[in-house]
């Protein structure tokens, strides 16, 4: 049945209602993902709230929390002659410690844009003298493909394919999030994610810290009636972890993707921009498959990582700034000529800040 425009409107302004008749005091809250953030700001969710609710962007933007050491990696390999980068759009302008991948590409470096990483097989196939690396970026979401890719290139026999991953699980991230002096009333959680590793993994912020989060769609809808269920909690004195993207996020998750994850992948420290290390929150190719990974395998000398001056990126990714707050915000620093990776991906908070407006810099 289809639901009209007024009937959207109404419920909008029930949620809208009830969450400031539940708010007596300032809430911070945050939304975890980018996807996310890029929806509040498109859709005024904002103004449906009381300005006692403060909505603050955290590190759930892949490409906005993958280091400069990686960048810089992948950088160093792009100027192997036999090398092809293969990669997702939006790592092409993120700028690394000296330069990025679109300054290489412009110069000469084979890197090429894919949609799926089963792409990179292809091109492996198409160019057996040159060594494929596949830059595997993301969260638990896009991890199971890349994975399946590796498996695919196993039964395929494919040896010039190599994947330089990045991935990260986002459950370690918000531990060390709630560990660090960063106060947060409430978490709305990665719908995406969540379809994948389910509820679960997420007990231990109710449990270990007292912080109420709800798993959330990206419809304006659902991320209202989110945060009017995270108020409920909050008004109630719960801390409790509710799924209001059940449609879409089952409380297991996807055990299959789970599987072809552990199946390929195993779990190690890693850098996030902002955060740091964080114990157990990567994703490296495993020792059955480790002839397809690209550090173990290809030898290739990386520049010493400098981060950009001035850039609050980290802050950002923490929610401890906004993005106003970056003296270098819409002046030095804009989508067309980022300094820091959160300008540059269009779920990064910058980026989002600035197309949409934040008050300070209208559309
Ligand atoms: S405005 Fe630019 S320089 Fe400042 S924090 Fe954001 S990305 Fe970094």
């Amino acid at each position: 049945m289809m639901t009209s425009s007024k009937d959207l409107k109404r419920t909008a302004n029930f949620f809208s209602r009830e969450i400031s008749r539940l708010v007596d005091r300032p809430l911070r809250l945050m939304e975890v993902c980018g996807t996310h953030t890029v929806a509040i700001f498109k859709s005024g969710i904002r103004q449906l709230l009381p300005l006692e609710v403060e909505l603050v962007s955290g590190p759930g933007c892949p490409v906005c929390v993958t280091s400069n050491a990686y960048l810089d990696t992948a950088i160093a390999y792009s100027r192997q002659d036999d090398v092809i980068i293969t990669t997702f759009g939006d790592m092409l302008r993120v700028p690394g410690s000296s330069s990025s991948l679109s300054v290489q590409k412009a110069k000469g470096a084979d890197i090429r844009i894919v949609y799926s990483p089963l792409e990179s097989l292809d091109i492996a196939a198409a160019n057996t003298t040159k060594k494929v690396i596949f830059l595997a970026v993301g969260f638990e979401t896009t991890a199971p493909t890349a994975a399946a890719t590796v498996l695919a290139a196993a039964d395929a026999g494919v040896d010039n394919f190599y994947v330089l991953s990045a991935h990260k699980l986002v459950p370690p991230a918000l531990r060390a999030l709630c560990s660090n002096d960063v106060h947060l009333d409430g978490l709305l959680l990665p719908g995406h994610v969540s379809a994948i590793i389910g509820e679960m993994p997420y007990q231990f912020l109710a449990g270990d810290f007292a912080v109420p989060a709800v798993i959330a769609g990206f419809e304006a809808l659902d991320i209202l009636q989110a945060v009017y269920m995270l108020v409920k909690q909050i008004a109630a004195g719960k801390a409790e972890i509710e799924n209001q993207y059940r449609r879409i996020a089952r409380s297991e998750g996807n055990p299959d993707a789970c599987m072809v994850m552990k199946q390929v992948y195993e779990v190690e420290d890693t850098v996030w921009r902002g955060l740091g290390v964080i114990s157990g929150s990567g994703l490296r190719v495993n020792g059955k498959y480790r002839r397809f990974d690209a550090t173990s395998n290809l030898t290739v000398e990386v520049e010493p990582t400098v981060e950009p001056c001035g850039c609050l990126c980290g802050e950002v990714l923490r929610g401890v700034v906004k993005p106003v707050d970056c003296s270098l915000f819409g002046e030095a620093c804009r989508p067309e000529q980022p300094i820091g990776s959160c300008m540059v991906s269009l779920e990064g908070a910058c980026a989002a800040w600035y197309r949409y407006g934040s008050g300070r810099w209208p559309i």
